[in-house]
């Protein structure tokens, strides 16, 4: 699944229009502080290799970001070897895969990390004011509101697609991989 073009230099642009909200979440934390910890480095890293981005492009992002408040040795020692993992380049070489909705709302997410699913990590006053600002109006709002109190995570996430790209999703939203992919066949035509 390599067939998006998207390239580290527009990686603002793509995560403003078609991130699902937890990839958008993480990317504005990543440039915010210039630092993601580790578990989020995961779930964001996997999914920017979902997309397409070679292993360079992947180092590049991070470097980019993290050498804002580090030397680059630094960033070499501590964080490259991390980036090459992911891509099965060191160690056990796995071939890791972009993680699941599932996986994504069954994982922890304790004080201060920014990984998981905004639809079911956030508290409701978070969430409420993350979809005010992206514009989603009152009464769709309080609907998606309802959907995450019942704990359906991943139809309040379909939901927030359809509306912010005017049109019916295919399926439920069970990746966020597959979420890209259909706002791409949607924006992209
Ligand atoms: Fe991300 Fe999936 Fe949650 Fe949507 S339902 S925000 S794609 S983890």
């Amino acid at each position: 699944d390599n067939k998006s073009n998207v390239r580290a230099e527009f990686l603002d642009y793509y995560s403003k229009k078609q991130f699902p909200l937890c990839m958008r979440h993480i990317h504005q934390v990543l440039r915010s502080t210039h630092h993601l910890k580790y578990r989020c480095r995961l779930q964001y890293g996997l999914f920017l290799k979902g997309l397409g981005l070679s292993l360079e492009e992947c180092l590049k992002v991070w470097r980019d970001e993290f050498t804002k408040t580090m030397d680059e040795n630094t960033f070499e020692k501590k964080y490259a070897y991390g980036v090459k993992h992911q891509h099965g380049k060191v160690g056990g070489m796995v071939n890791y895969k972009p993680y699941s909705c599932m996986t994504i709302i069954m994982g922890n997410v304790g004080p201060g990390e920014h990984h998981g699913c905004p639809f079911k990590h956030f508290d409701a006053t978070q969430l409420r004011q993350k979809l005010v600002e992206d514009g989603i109006p009152g009464t769709d709002t309080d609907e998606i509101m309802t959907l995450v109190k019942d704990a359906h995570y991943q139809i309040a996430c379909t939901k927030y697609f359809e509306l912010t790209h005017h049109k019916q999703s295919k399926s439920v939203i069970n990746h966020p991989n597959q979420y890209f992919d259909e706002s791409d066949e949607i924006l992209n035509v």
